[in-house]
């Protein structure tokens, strides 16, 4: 990506948490900073009312009417541990169908560089700590949500596919567990954070318990969505090569669901009663990644202290309760 070419970056699922940060970033930093817009450039943020991208005439037709040089390839079917356990083959079909409408779309129009998301759910279950960009295809996923994983994995396959067969420059990234303003905060459907900050707050207003699915004990990386938003416009703009990169906070920046489940309490200012329900699955122990690769690349990146994107993720969760996405109460 030059500064003086026209470009124009087509974000998909750009109504999504990461969209949605994608595009308060590119609008809140200065123009010509290194995360800020640049003058000769044009954002669009696709929705799924704008086309549904499991359909190839749908995709083909969103291509022709932005006539996109760049892609940022968020759109897919999302959603928490239990979602994934319930929606295998949904999860790996409509995500399927999604990658390889963009990426053959793409190679078609002669796009000059897609970035397809990924997730750290596509590592193998059994492979030696801590995860890195090496390490995708070396066992199964973890059960609990293989059809998912599998299709992400599908796109690493299909990038390097497309780049000996036709030359294209596609990649990927690969995030942890995000959360911030504009999540999905489905009871049941979500991820852990975006439920648990909405089970929170209708404990408080109901005064009945807070309860946290599981034993509180497996680990995981978040990432404040405005932070990953800031790595994918430098993968955008700065990297060049069709291996994945793994977007996140360092590997000892685990925290605990239980952690998690007192920040929230801490933050929504909840004082009754909080306890875990260790019927309900605790999915993969845990999957630290690491970001070597990524902060040797980029010269280093300050990431949000956790508290504080919590802090922010919880006021907006209240300040937009009536417009956010809490799906059926
Ligand atoms: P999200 O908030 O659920 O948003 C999903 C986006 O995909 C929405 O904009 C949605 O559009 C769009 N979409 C869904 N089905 C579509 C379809 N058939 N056609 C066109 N668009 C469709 O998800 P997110 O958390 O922002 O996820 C963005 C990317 O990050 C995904 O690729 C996901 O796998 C990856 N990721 C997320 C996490 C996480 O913790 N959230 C972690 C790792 C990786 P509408 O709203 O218009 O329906
Ligand atoms: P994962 O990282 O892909 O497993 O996705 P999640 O964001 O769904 O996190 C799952 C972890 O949080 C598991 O250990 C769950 O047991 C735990 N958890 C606790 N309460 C909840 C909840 O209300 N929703 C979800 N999705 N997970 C929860």
């Amino acid at each position: 990506m030059t500064d003086s070419n026209p470009a124009v970056v087509l974000v998909t699922g750009g109504s999504g948490l990461v969209g949605k940060g994608i595009e308060h970033i590119i609008n809140t930093e200065p123009v010509g900073s290194r995360f800020g817009k640049r003058p000769n450039e044009t954002w669009i943020f696709a929705t799924s009312s704008e086309a549904d991208l499991r359909d190839p005439e749908q995709t083909r037709k969103l291509f022709d009417k932005y006539k996109p040089t760049h892609v940022i390839h968020l759109a897919a079917m999302v959603g928490g541990l239990f979602k994934n356990m319930k929606y295998k083959l949904t999860f790996l079909r409509d995500n399927v169908l999604m990658n390889d409408n963009v990426l053959h779309t793409a190679c078609e129009r002669k796009t000059q560089k897609v970035i397809s998301c990924l997730s750290t759910c596509v590592f193998p279950d059994k492979v030696e700590y801590p995860l890195d960009e090496t390490k995708i295809h070396l066992g199964p996923p973890h059960s609990s949500n293989f059809g998912y994983a599998h299709a992400k994995r599908l796109v690493d396959v299909q990038n390097h596919a497309y780049k000996e067969e036709f030359g294209c420059n596609f990649t990927s990234a690969i995030p942890t567990n995000v959360f911030g303003p504009h999540d999905n905060f489905d009871l049941e459907g979500a991820h852990v954070i975006p439920a648990l900050i909405h089970k929170c707050y209708l404990a408080k207003k109901n005064n009945t318990p807070f309860i946290v699915a599981g034993t509180g004990k497996p680990l995981r990386q978040f990432i404040y969505s405005y932070d990953l938003a800031k790595l994918f416009i430098w993968q955008l703009r700065e990297y060049d090569d069709v291996e994945p990169v793994i977007l996140s906070v360092g590997e000892d920046e685990e925290v605990s669901i239980k952690d998690v489940a007192d920040a929230i309490v801490k933050a929504v200012d909840f004082k009754g009663e909080y306890a875990f329900d260790t019927t309900r699955a605790d999915g993969q122990f845990r999957k630290p990644a690491s970001n070597k690769k990524l902060l040797e690349l980029m010269g280093g990146f300050e990431f949000t202290p956790f508290d504080q994107a919590l802090a922010a993720s919880v006021k907006w969760f209240l300040d937009n309760y009536n417009n956010a996405r809490t799906g059926n109460v």
